[in-house]
């Protein structure tokens, strides 16, 4: 089951060593002639992370909230029981907590240590996110980072909240609700939602009317 808490390793390359990605192919292989594991279901692990998580998860969540502002009051005060309505599962058994973008108030995600993500809403973590430079960046200067690596300059009257997560507490950003989107179904509304804007390092899509 992959797994992001590698907390001993602090110098992450963007991509698995070579000799990482062969030996865990040898692990498999070893594994699956010995019959401890059914490749079937190896594979169907794989493309579940790869396919049926993903930030589509997130962004039904934050429709549902944009549409519904009962639902959304459940949300922020109650994340994992507020998602366990709409049968998002808790992978790893972490806590969730869903924090609201304002006119006030950015928030943005981090995990310092390593890459602690919320993989059951918004699937694999960008390459970014486990970079070294993000992770130490952000929180000191967050203003700076998103401005200059996101080109999402925030205003001096809005305050920057950094989420930094952990093993048994993971974040979501809810974003603002874009404007002139009123009339939207909340099928419409969902496929406005970015991975980014859930992050806080991004805003959700514009219309294109
Ligand atoms: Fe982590």
């Amino acid at each position: 089951m992959p797994h992001d808490h590698d907390h001993d390793d602090h110098s992450h390359s963007h991509a698995p060593p070579e000799d990482i990605v062969v030996r865990v192919k040898a692990l498999e292989n070893l594994m699956i002639k010995k019959g401890f594991v059914d490749p079937a279901a190896v594979d169907e692990i794989v493309e579940h992370y790869e396919r049926r998580i993903g930030p589509h998860i997130g962004a039904k969540v934050v429709a549902r909230a944009w549409a519904n502002p009962a639902y959304k009051a459940r949300l922020v005060s109650d994340a994992n029981a507020a998602l366990a309505e709409l049968d998002v599962s808790r992978l790893q058994g972490e806590d969730i907590v869903v924090v609201e973008n304002t006119d006030k108030i950015h928030n943005v995600l981090v995990c310092t240590l390593c890459s602690c993500y919320p993989w059951n809403l918004l699937g694999l973590p960008p390459v970014w996110y486990k970079s070294t430079p993000y992770r130490s960046r952000i929180v000191k200067e967050p203003r700076v980072v998103l401005k200059e690596d996101f080109d999402l300059p925030v205003a001096d009257d809005v305050e920057v909240r950094v989420w930094d997560a952990n093993a048994e507490l993971r974040y979501m950003v809810l974003p603002q609700r874009p404007e002139g989107t009123d009339g939207l179904s909340e099928e419409e509304l969902e496929k406005l939602v970015t991975r980014d804007s859930m992050i806080g390092t991004g805003q959700p899509a514009r219309l294109t009317k």
